[in-house]
């Protein structure tokens, strides 16, 4: 559904991205674990379109990317993203949050609107907390709230940038929970994420980046259990 060719991406001088070779199939859901710098983030920005590629092709489908501001709106209705930092309007109610996409972006009714809010709210266990801001939620409350944000969109992959890290850790579980819930659903999802069980257990594939490449992709049970670079076994030793 999603193929990165010879992708690159350099701020100044510094190649962050090198030469990535990528895809993902419907119904596949993709760990990236890696230290920090390895690029991981700029890889899933790219995908968004939120960082412009310096060379290389990203394919949707087999329509590269890209193109005219509705092109781009059009594919991130298609390919959402939950960010670390939540990212909900603190001026709005949970439900007004949630709402909000569907009616600007998918120009939907209100009743419209409303209805897909409450029942992505009901699968992320939220909708006791439709007329909440979110100062009043916790950490892990808010992710929920803007992972169904996220789904009202009813978007074809899912990518999610380190969902948990700013979460205290009593509230990690519930989040990795509704993730994988969507995965049992089938949804298509990239998951950037150093819950490494989480990893092991929910991903179909799983993506070591080093240094701006990616050094391994495997089956969490070969990645985990017996990987091929010396590099992966490294930074797995750091967790386990
Ligand atoms: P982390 O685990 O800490 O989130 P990461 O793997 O997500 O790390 P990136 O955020 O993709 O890493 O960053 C990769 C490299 O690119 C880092 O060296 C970072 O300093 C650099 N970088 C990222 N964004 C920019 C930017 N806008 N301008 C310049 N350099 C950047
Ligand atoms: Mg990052």
């Amino acid at each position: 559904i999603i193929d990165v060719e010879h992708l690159s991406k350099t701020f100044g001088t510094h190649e962050v991205l090198k030469d990535i070779d990528f895809n993902i199939e419907k119904g596949e859901v993709v760990c990236i674990i890696g230290s920090s710098g390895s690029g991981k983030s700029t890889l899933l920005r790219c995908l968004n379109l939120l960082e412009t590629k310096s060379s290389g092709k990203i394919l949707f489908g087999d329509t590269e990317i890209g193109g005219s501001q509705k092109k781009i709106n059009d594919y991130r209705s298609k390919v959402g993203m939950v960010f670390q930092s939540f990212n909900l309007f603190n001026n709005m109610t949970v439900l007004e949050n949630c709402m909000a996409g569907c009616r600007k972006v998918l120009k939907k009714n209100k009743e419209q609107s409303h209805a897909i809010s409450i029942k992505y709210l009901k699968k992320v266990g939220m909708a006791a907390y439709i007329n909440a801001k979110p100062a009043q939620l916790s950490g892990g409350q808010k992710q929920r709230v803007a992972i169904a944000r996220a789904l009202t969109m009813e978007p074809e992959v899912l990518l999610f940038d380190e969902p948990t890290s700013a979460l205290d850790p009593e509230m990690v579980g519930e989040v990795l929970n509704v993730i994988k819930e969507l995965a049992s659903d089938g949804l298509t999802m990239i998951i950037v994420t150093h819950e490494m069980a989480f990893a092991r257990d929910v991903s179909t594939r799983t993506i070591f980046m080093d240094q701006g490449v990616i050094a391994e992709c495997d089956v969490p049970e070969k990645l985990f259990t017996a990987p091929n670079n010396p590099r992966t076994k490294e930074f797995l030793t750091r967790f386990m």
